[in-house]
């Protein structure tokens, strides 16, 4: 039984638009040869890897046509790759919403990614103490009825551009609440300063899953001691291609050798991210 990574900003330079090599973010991304990725997958045993195609004007210059440009780049591969979509729900019009929801969808994407930090919108703006932010309602809605599954990035990021007041964990719980058949991924607990309001949520929230990318596994057990508690809804991820992780293999295999039962680290790093993402030899 192999593993996924279900977290990975793998990014090919055939995908990326022009202008994210000349954006302003203060990092240097370098992509890498899509071979080379099969190559190191093979070597960890990873049956697939999620790539993250996110929109972000703001830090990136992508658009809402990222995944679907990185859906048919990796197509060749179908079986080793899983894309995640993704809108900008307050930089485009609900028509504009809809019509990018429904192509993402029909291109295979495996869910959707919402970023508060980098698009700078909090997580329950829908609500109409909030702004009531229709395009947001939407996305959330329609990752519902179409079974797949919302990443939420919560936790800080350093890229200029960021807004750091979007990365509390607690605004999760009003999606959870008002979309509770919605499967919402909460991307990197909350790291470093939110990690106790997120393992909380996941606790008390049935919809709420935990996702440890971006967190070095080393210091895994030090940010959340009860790992083994909530690993039957936990799910694993690098986030190679941010700064500071080592690698795909590298990665998955410093995962491994924590220190929580195998039957925990298989659920995590295999089952439950199989459950959650289907690769996209299955979508198309
Ligand atoms: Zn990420």
């Amino acid at each position: 039984m192999g593993y996924v990574d279900s977290h990975t900003h793998v990014w090919f330079k055939e995908t990326l638009p022009k202008e994210f090599f000349s954006n302003n973010s203060g990092y240097n991304y370098v992509p890498p040869k899509i071979d080379e990725i099969i190559k190191e997958m093979d070597s960890a045993n990873i049956d697939y890897i999620v790539i993250i195609a996110y929109p972000s004007r703001e830090i990136w210059r992508t658009k809402e046509d990222f995944p679907i440009n990185t859906i048919n780049f990796v197509k060749p591969h179908a079986n080793r790759f899983s894309v995640i979509g993704g809108i900008e729900p307050n930089r485009i019009t609900l028509h504009e919403a809809k019509e990018w929801l429904e192509k993402q969808y029909e291109s295979g994407v495996s869910g959707f990614k919402l970023h508060p930090v980098h698009s700078h919108v909090k997580p329950n703006a829908y609500r109409e103490e909030e702004g009531g932010l229709k395009q947001l309602e939407l996305l959330y809605q329609f990752a519902q009825d179409h079974d797949l599954p919302v990443v939420i990035h919560t936790g800080t990021s350093m890229f200029i551009g960021s807004r750091n007041k979007y990365a509390d964990p607690i605004y999760i719980d009003d999606v959870s609440v008002d979309f509770p058949k919605l499967k919402i991924i909460m991307a990197h607990m909350g790291r470093p300063n939110y990690v106790s309001t997120a393992f909380q949520i996941v606790r008390i929230r049935r919809n709420i899953y935990a996702e440890i990318s971006s967190i070095p596994p080393k210091k895994l057990l030090e940010y959340i001691p009860r790992l083994e508690e909530i690993s039957y809804k936990t799910i694993y991820g690098s986030d190679y291609g941010g700064p500071g992780v080592k690698g795909i293999a590298e990665n998955l295999r410093e995962f491994l050798s924590i220190n929580i039962t195998e039957q925990a680290k298989e659920n995590i790093a295999s089952k439950n991210p199989k459950t959650m993402y289907r690769p996209l030899s299955e979508l198309i």
